[in-house]
């Protein structure tokens, strides 16, 4: 395993409210291109790179059921192949019809963690019913007092960004929340009981 076959974004870079709002529009607006003729759940997930682009990547589905493939892994491996050297992934979006976040599946978390810093905030935004709408609002209130800078680089929370698409709201947590004690290629290199 080579240290170039893995891409350890720099821990912690500031998003700007700007970037993370293009980053969330992507990942809804890319759950449309889901082709899920199966299970009709559609998903849409989008990257962040360092240099500020956007990779999208929608749920491919397939007769042969388990060929499927996830939007995550669909956004990460274009983004992979996409050049000898890709922009570091700084952020990851995923978005779903459902009502709740969609977090990564368990396959998704793995194949992040081969490519993506421990610290990658992955933002999940969401379609709250609408009874729910009104209790974040009251909590976004609150959260407006601080920063958006702040509220959106604190893994674990949720929040109502200002988006021009509807009523999304968001949670976020980084990888390592949701994979801790992770394995990954340095795992590989550690010695070992021979
Ligand atoms: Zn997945």
């Amino acid at each position: 395993m080579s240290a170039s076959s893995t891409n350890s974004a720099p821990v912690a870079i500031p998003i700007s409210s700007a970037a993370l709002d293009q980053l969330l529009v992507a990942a809804v607006a890319a759950r449309k291109k889901a082709y899920s003729p199966y299970s009709k759940f559609r998903v849409g997930a989008a990257l962040l790179l360092q240099d500020g682009s956007i990779v999208e990547g929608a749920n491919v589905e397939n007769a042969s059921y388990g060929a499927g493939i996830c939007a995550e892994r669909t956004a990460l491996s274009t983004w992979r192949v996409a050049s000898r050297e890709p922009s570091p992934v700084v952020a990851i979006a995923v978005s779903s019809d459902l009502h709740t976040p969609c977090p990564p599946c368990g396959i998704c978390r793995q194949f992040i963690r081969e490519h993506c810093s421990e610290q990658v905030p992955i933002y999940m935004p969401f379609a709250p019913p609408k009874k729910q709408i009104e209790k974040t609002v009251e909590g976004v209130a609150e959260a407006e007092k601080r920063s958006g800078e702040e509220a959106h680089q604190e893994p674990g929370r949720e929040w109502t960004p200002a988006l021009g698409h509807g009523e999304d709201t968001v949670k976020v947590m980084t990888l390592e929340q949701l994979l801790p004690l992770s394995f990954g290629p340095e795992s590989l290199q550690r010695p070992a009981v021979v």
